[in-house]
């Protein structure tokens, strides 16, 4: 799989986390943004509020301070000390132009009240003239430079209610005060002195004096304790300690208001008192604004990043499903769904941890189809791959839970067997074996198929995955050349072994660059006549040193590597030119030539003879081909269908090593073969043991029956020779006639010399 491919779902979580993030970091932004906006705005309109305030009040107290300027002067004109009710009138009309004034009084500079409206003709006014407080507050009235003065709020004793007092000095032209006019306004009546601002609940607006105590406030505290007491709250906290300031904002914890005690708020200093207009919000009123105009938007947001998140979440759940889906189909055979070499390294891998910390054994077997490539070159790949397909179904059901099963390619399984001893390595191995007994069904047609199995243990053959993929990979290597279909445990030597045929093939290769092969030839006689009829060829091979290699050995190395190809088309011309060297020297003497298993089923082996035989010219009768029992008998109906091909060309057919293999009769009958090559194996007890005479007897009587002639091979004694005569075979070769002999010796020992100087080699 590729590799971006598998990071794409890491680069979509990580698009969907930085989208949720930036997403987030933007509404944050634009959270704070509007917070600070809000914050602004509400700064601002306090500050207008508080000045609005600051006017109104001042205009109000302006309005009536300035109004007792005249009404002092109406009262100078009438003896006020001597007939303080002549002024009643005056005062009561004066009060009732002003609707904020409680009650209008008139004080002597003493302290003496001389008159109160709040109070009826001839009753008695309260005396303040002792009371200290009273008259130093009436002393700052005189003092007073201004055209009046707010005194701080006070319980009425005549008015009989909480009110602050206005006081106005009336003086003669040397500016002795004469009396004090005084207008009581009581706190309820704030409508008027404090204009009714459209605030947030919990608000409230007042007015602090320069010296801390409040003028008066909205909504009244309790006045006992909020008036004539030091204001603790932050405004008062501030002023202060910046007597200074005439204007600003202020914010802090209040602790004389019920609820909401963080408060904010702007001040605004009264143009002409020492007394400071406020309006105080509480402090969560920005929160409540700001969550007001940004709450839908907040809400879309979280609605959104709950949506976005939920798809994200999906779609990177999906892709992961689907990417461990891909993961999981990467390491499966798409063909038979067994794990494929991917899936099996990782399963093995497992397997062996779990074995190492469990300290239990672990089989591995190695198998391996036998001629898969002749199956796929005849019935077509398809069929190979549905031969594939049921193997497999047919070996998993002789497999027990937990043993793994996995292609790693072409035709070649493995299968791991975790707990299992070599005994039961070897006894599952030849369960699949057996499995192949009975013909597949493929593409309507029965097919005949094996494997070769090869076994190596785990902790004996190798501790890991690569040691013993490789024992076992040997072991099956060694079941092919014991002649397949069978199964091998894995033995050190076999690596050397495997070694040796590694280097063989190589050095094989060189050879044949090297023109270092070359054939003898072994006389095949008449046993009665003891004269040549035929000759085989036999391949040789002299390295550099001069040394011949064993044929047995490097055929079957060459038939594996498949340079056999080669080399026994090159056998095939070199004894046809032969052959026809001998028969233009007069001795027309059949050539016996070896097709090995691999030649035998190329498709162009036909043609390679019919052009050997053009070439050369020698005469098909002339030229025998050999093939094994073990070859012929392998697909025998399309080794008959060869066969015949031979036979239309006037080649003749030996089949060589017989009784070593298992011939059907049904089929050998069927096999246009000319001759029966009876195994050295029989000729050797020949003369001597009963069951090879036996064995002898009736591959002759077969022969016979079948009219084929016979061949007996590596006749080495007289005695053996005689039996064979006595048994009516035709024909011998072996070591008692001759040994394999070059052309030049061979021909030096069994053809006359013949007039001329003839070239027979
Ligand atoms: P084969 O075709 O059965 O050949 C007969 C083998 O028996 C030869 O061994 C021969 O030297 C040996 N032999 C003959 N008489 C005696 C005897 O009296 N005593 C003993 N002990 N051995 C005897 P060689 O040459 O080593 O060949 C072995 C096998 O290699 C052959 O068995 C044949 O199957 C194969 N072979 C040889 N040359 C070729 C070739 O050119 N092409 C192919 N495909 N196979 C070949
Ligand atoms: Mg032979
Ligand atoms: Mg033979």
């Amino acid at each position: 799989m590729p590799s971006t491919e598998s990071n794409f779902p890491l680069v979509l979580r990580l698009t969907f986390l930085a989208s949720i993030i930036l997403g987030t970091i933007a509404m944050g932004v634009a959270g704070y943004w509007s917070w600070q906006r809000e914050t602004r705005e509400i700064n601002s309109n306090l500050q207008i509020q508080a000045g609005f305030l600051a006017s109104a009040s001042q205009a109000v107290f302006d309005n009536l301070g300035n109004g007792l300027t005249p009404l002092g002067d109406l009262l100078q004109t009438i003896n006020i000390h001597a007939h303080p009710e002549l002024a009643r009138a005056h005062l009561e009309k004066f009060q009732s132009r002003f609707p904020e004034v409680g009650s209008m009084a008139v004080i002597s500079p003493d302290g003496l009240m001389l008159i109160n409206t709040a109070s009826a003709p001839g009753v008695v006014l309260p005396d303040f003239r002792k009371d200290g407080v009273y008259l130093d507050q009436l002393k700052s009235s005189l003092n007073n430079k201004g055209p009046y003065m707010l005194g701080p709020p006070e319980y009425g004793k005549v008015l009989k209610q909480w009110r602050f007092p206005l006081r106005y000095t009336v003086r003669d032209e040397r500016g002795i005060p004469l009396f004090v006019l005084q207008a009581a306004i009581p706190l309820e009546q704030r409508g008027i002195y404090l204009y009714d601002l459209p605030l947030p609940p919990s608000s409230f607006i007042g007015l602090l004096r320069e010296d801390g105590l409040q003028q008066a406030r909205w909504p009244a505290a309790n006045p006992d304790t909020t008036y004539g007491h030091q204001s603790p709250g932050p405004l008062a906290k501030m002023l202060r300690a910046h007597p200074e300031l005439k204007e600003g904002l202020f914010s802090g914890y209040s602790p004389w208001t019920a609820a909401d005690k963080q408060r904010i708020g702007a001040f605004k200093r009264l143009a002409h008192l020492p007394i400071y207009a406020y309006v105080g919000i509480p402090g969560s009123y920005i929160y409540d604004r700001w969550w007001r105009n940004n709450a839908v938007t907040l809400g879309a947001f979280l609605l959104y990043l709950a949506v976005f998140s939920y798809v994200a979440r999906r779609v990177t759940q999906r892709e992961r499903i689907h990417s461990s889906a891909l993961h999981g189909l990467a390491r499966l055979d798409n063909l038979t769904g067994t794990p494929n070499r991917t899936g099996a390294d990782e399963k093995l891998e497992q397997q062996l941890q779990r074995a190492t910390e469990s300290s239990r054994p672990l089989a591995l077997l190695y198998l391996d189809l036998d001629r898969f490539k002749d199956i796929n070159d005849t019935h077509g790949h398809s069929a190979g791959d549905e031969l594939l397909a049921e193997v497999v179904r047919r070996l998993e059901t002789h497999l027990r839970q937990g043993d793994m099963l996995a292609r790693l390619g072409g035709d070649e399984f493995i299968v791991a067997l975790p707990g299992a001893s070599p005994e039961t390595a070897k006894l599952t191995a030849e369960r699949l074996i057996n499995t192949f007994s009975a013909p597949f069904q493929v593409h309507g047609k029965k097919l005949q198929a094996s494997c070769s199995i090869g076994a190596a243990v785990f902790p004996e053959h190798g501790k890991t995955r690569e040691e013993l993929l490789k024992c076992a990979d040997t072991a099956m290597y060694e079941a092919k050349r014991a002649g397949r279909n069978c199964f091998a445990m894995y033995e050190t030597h076999f690596g050397a072994t495997r070694q040796r045929r590694l280097a063989l093939k190589e050095q094989l290769q060189l050879a044949l660059e090297k023109n270092q092969f070359l054939l003898h030839y072994q006389p095949i006689l008449d046993l009665k006549s003891r004269r040549i009829v035929a000759a085989e060829a036999l391949l040789r091979w002299e390295d550099e040193t001069g040394r011949q290699q064993s044929a047995a050995e490097f055929i079957s190395v060459a038939e594996e590597s498949g340079l056999i190809l080669t080399l026994g088309e090159w056998v095939l011309n070199q004894a046809c030119e032969q052959a026809q060297a001998w028969t233009n020297a007069g001795f027309p003497i059949r050539i016996a030539v070896n097709l090995s298993p691999r030649q035998f089923r190329a498709t162009d082996l036909v043609d390679q003879v019919r052009s050997a035989l053009q070439r050369t010219g020698l005469a098909p009768s002339l030229l025998e081909l050999e093939i094994t029992e073990s070859t012929a008998m392998d697909d025998p109906e399309s080794s008959i269908r060869v066969l015949t091909e031979f036979k239309r060309l006037g080649v003749s057919i030996a089949i060589d090593d017989f009784g070593t293999g298992y011939s059907s009769l049904s089929y050998l009958k069927r096999i246009p073969a000319d001759k029966l090559k009876i195994d050295k194996s029989f000729v050797d007890g020949v003369a001597t043991k009963l069951e090879d005479a036996a064995i002898v007897r009736s591959v002759l009587a077969l022969a016979a029956s079948f009219e084929m002639e016979t061949v007996a091979e590596g006749i080495e004694e007289e005695a053996q020779m005689q039996a064979l005569i006595e048994l009516g075979c035709n024909y011998g070769q072996g070591y008692l006639f001759s040994r394999p002999l070059t052309p030049q010796v061979l021909t030096q020992t069994f053809f006359e010399p013949v007039s001329g100087n003839k070239e027979v080699s």
